[in-house]
């Protein structure tokens, strides 16, 4: 009998499903890519200009080394003067996002966001393949269009500043919703809870050179560039996490 990863998973997550719980074999490496103080941007995947022409080389580049780092950098900040006992990963910072300052919430926020949104994107993405993710999407979103449709109108809906977002809720069932400033379905104070595995930036700095007061059109664009099999291992990684 072949018997592969993937296999693997689904078996355990329709034991999940059915119990209501997660199965213990997708737990046991939770901690595995828990983000550590102090904090550092990953290295940006592709080029600046490697999105074009959906999202143009000046905004990738002010938005990686200017806006995403001062999150970065505020956050190390915010831990070094708050963070008195013990070594909390980012994770366990936003779970407890209430017991700190609007500082951590708002920059630890901000450096997880950008950092899953970096890696949810790539140079001619778009396309999602057969496999785990698809089959989370048709169960739980209705399938690709409704999904769309559905994260389209978080991100439309989201007034001001925020994110729109695909997480798994306690339940391990995939949801879409918005929140925000730098809020994320990480943290207590989320009026949506559970783990973030796609997340799509509706600030302005995300698209304002090239689309303007546009972000119907940067929105409906962005889903080109959607990196598929990235936000299907955010998915798994979101199946080892007790949320
Ligand atoms: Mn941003």
């Amino acid at each position: 009998m072949k018997t592969n990863r993937r296999n693997f998973i689904r078996t355990g997550v329709l034991a999940g499903t059915a119990l209501g719980i997660a199965p213990t074999q997708l737990m046991a490496s939770s901690s595995e890519d828990l983000q550590l103080a102090p904090f550092k941007q990953a290295p940006l995947p592709y080029a600046y200009g490697a999105l074009e022409p959906i999202i143009d080389a000046m905004t990738m580049e002010i938005h990686y080394t200017k806006h995403a780092a001062a999150y970065t950098k505020n956050l190390n900040d915010a831990y070094a003067a708050e963070v008195k006992n013990g070594q909390p990963s980012l994770e366990d910072i936003l779970k407890n996002s209430s017991n700190y300052s609007m500082k951590m919430r708002n920059n630890g926020g901000g450096h997880f966001n950008h950092e899953l949104f970096w890696k949810c994107m790539q140079p001619s993405g778009g396309a999602l393949q057969d496999g785990l993710l698809k089959e989370a999407i048709q169960r739980d979103l209705g399938g690709y269009d409704q999904m769309k449709n559905k994260l389209t109108e978080a991100a439309m809906t989201r007034f001001g500043s925020g994110w729109a977002w695909i997480y798994l809720d306690n339940n391990k069932r995939l949801q879409i919703g918005s929140t925000p400033n730098q809020d994320n379905p990480l943290m207590d104070a989320s009026p949506i809870k559970g783990f973030p595995i796609l997340g799509l930036d509706v600030w302005e700095h995300a698209y304002y050179l090239k689309y303007q007061n546009r972000r119907a059109d940067y929105v409906s664009n962005w889903f080109g560039l959607v990196n598929w099999k990235m936000v299907e291992q955010q998915y798994e990684t979101g199946w080892k996490r007790t949320l």
